[in-house]
């Protein structure tokens, strides 16, 4: 007999382990009791500090005010990612929430830009992006938009362990309870191969029905007391080292991310309200933990704040995120390089999933199966966007690059390719986080120019086609023309 979930024990409290007690006591309240279990000696990982556009509505549903998570969490707006030197060195596109263009007829927008350029338009498709638009001018208002193409889609910057000190408060006001210790061992019944109960150092022991493993990296439940396996993806994706620093924050606070290419591998530069985070990520097949060092410290726009630090990782996943009574969340359940700022993300979306088909009266094969299914797909879909941006490139100054040109990549992602070079058109999958509008940016922006366009997109003359984007791209700029400086927004929106 399948027993019950009436004790949810989460390990760990990163902002996996956080986020995963606050969201679950919120929607279960009553059904289940939550008890988090972290160890203050352990730490966290603590440098996810770009999201992407779901966020708020996680924020939302746990009763967030966002200008109070704005002044907590030293956020700044996010409304796209800016890669430098992917392609080739000296260019850069972005790769924005927004979509560009508006809504044209039985095809999509890229159809009509295409045709428009055929016909001698000069402007980029991202002329007509209002998020692009808003980074161009370092502008930003929330607009309140009953029109789509008014839409300004955005998400933030923040301070990870800060947004976990919030959780936690809003988590311990709902019942969540918390224990310090440290997991010495983890006790499993022998005839099921289900946990029984974490046995902390100070000999206490936390049993449940149901564990969630958010230990990060460590993956103690999931992994070293399951052992589940774990499928690495160096072979497409081969970095698995970082070196992160922060600095004082620059005067203009950036809309966006700046991500940029180095010739082993990529930099990231993350405006918070406090500081600024950087990052470079590196193979160690193709540079030396010493010259990532210099890569880095090198690149960097103001002064550091402390001494850079080094992170190891393996990319891949766990071969089941949920197995027997555990389901890891956050960094146990694998790693993804946080080129697309994702890994929060995959975060909410696990406890979302989680809550939608929760087992309340027991854990049956049927869930678990439905649940891995649709994790692994998430999860390779992001993998697939991310191969993308370094695949498709069209640098000649080091072996990294040439590599990531020559690989095999998984078919999906390259049927995804052939179909766009082909036709403009782009295919979604079920479980993919990022739709049509963020596959079209990468693929054009990496340099990929489909060689033709939907014929439906001759639907309107060359001067209808040419008034109509005009009108669209004025509409845009009208937009723009009143928004605040994104340092003025903040300031105005959080005092
Ligand atoms: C270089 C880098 C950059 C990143 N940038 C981004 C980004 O921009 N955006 C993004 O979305 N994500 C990013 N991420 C990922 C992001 O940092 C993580 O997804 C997020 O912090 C969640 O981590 P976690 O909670 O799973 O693990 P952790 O933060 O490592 O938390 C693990 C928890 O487990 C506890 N624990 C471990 N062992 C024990 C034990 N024996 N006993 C008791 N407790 C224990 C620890 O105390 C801690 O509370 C990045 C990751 C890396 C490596």
């Amino acid at each position: 007999m399948p027993t019950p979930i009436k004790k949810i024990v989460i390990a760990g409290g990163g902002t996996a382990g956080w986020m995963a007690a606050a969201l679950i006591k919120k929607v279960l309240h009553q059904t289940v009791d939550v008890e988090l279990v972290e160890s203050e000696e352990v730490g966290i990982i603590g440098v996810g500090e770009a999201t992407i556009p779901p966020l708020q509505i996680f924020n939302q549903f746990l009763g967030i005010d966002e200008k109070e998570f704005l002044s907590a969490t030293k956020a700044t707006i996010k409304l796209a990612i800016k890669f430098e030197n992917w392609r080739v060195p000296g260019e850069s596109y972005y790769h924005t929430f927004g979509a560009p263009g508006a809504n044209m007829g039985f095809c999509d927008f890229q159809h009509h830009w295409l045709h428009a350029k055929q016909v001698g338009m000069q402007s980029s498709l991202w002329d007509f992006d209002l998020n692009y638009l808003c980074c161009n001018h370092n502008k930003f208002n929330k607009i309140k938009a009953q029109n789509p193409i008014h839409n300004l889609p955005y998400a933030y910057h923040f301070d990870s362990a800060l947004y976990g000190k919030l959780l936690r408060k809003i988590a311990g006001n709902s019942g969540v309870i918390r224990t310090e210790g440290f997991i010495d061992e983890v006790k499993i019944a022998p005839k099921t191969g289900f946990i029984q109960a974490l046995r902390l150092r100070s000999g206490e022991e936390i049993s449940g029905d149901l564990f969630i493993d958010c230990t990060g990296i460590k993956a103690l439940l999931i992994q070293k007391a399951l052992k589940v396996g774990y499928e690495h993806w160096d072979h497409w994706l081969p970095a698995n080292s970082a070196i992160v620093v922060p600095t004082e924050r620059f005067e203009n606070t950036l809309p966006y991310t700046r991500s940029i290419a180095h010739p082993a591998g990529w930099q990231w530069r993350i405006p918070l309200a406090h500081r600024n985070g950087n990052g470079f990520v590196y193979s160690s097949k193709y540079i030396n933990d010493d010259d990532a060092h210099d890569v880095l410290m090198n690149n960097l726009d103001s002064k550091a704040l402390e001494q850079p630090k080094k992170i190891s990782f393996n990319t891949g996943r766990t071969i089941k995120q949920w197995h027997k009574n555990v389901v890891s969340i956050g960094l146990s359940s694998g790693f993804l390089e946080p080129l697309e700022s994702t890994s929060i993300h995959l975060i909410q979306s696990g406890i979302i999933r989680l809550l939608k088909v929760f087992p309340n009266d027991g854990i049956s094969e049927a869930v678990v199966d439905l649940y891995n299914t649709e994790s692994k797909e998430e999860f390779e879909t992001v993998r697939d966007f991310i191969i993308l941006h370094y695949h498709v490139n069209q640098r000649n100054d080091s072996d990294f690059w040439r590599d990531m040109r020559n690989m095999d990549i998984p078919a999906r992602l390259q049927q995804k390719i052939d179909v766009f070079k082909q036709s403009a058109n782009i295919h979604n999958d079920n479980n993919d986080i990022f739709r049509d509008a963020s596959w079209l940016q990468v693929m054009l922006g990496q340099g990929i120019m489909p060689q033709d366009y939907h014929p439906a997109a001759k639907v309107f003359n060359n001067e209808e086609l040419i008034n109509t984007l005009n009108k669209i791209s004025q509409t845009k700029q009208q937009l723009l023309e009143p928004m605040l400086s994104h340092d003025d927004f903040l300031k105005r929106y959080t005092t």
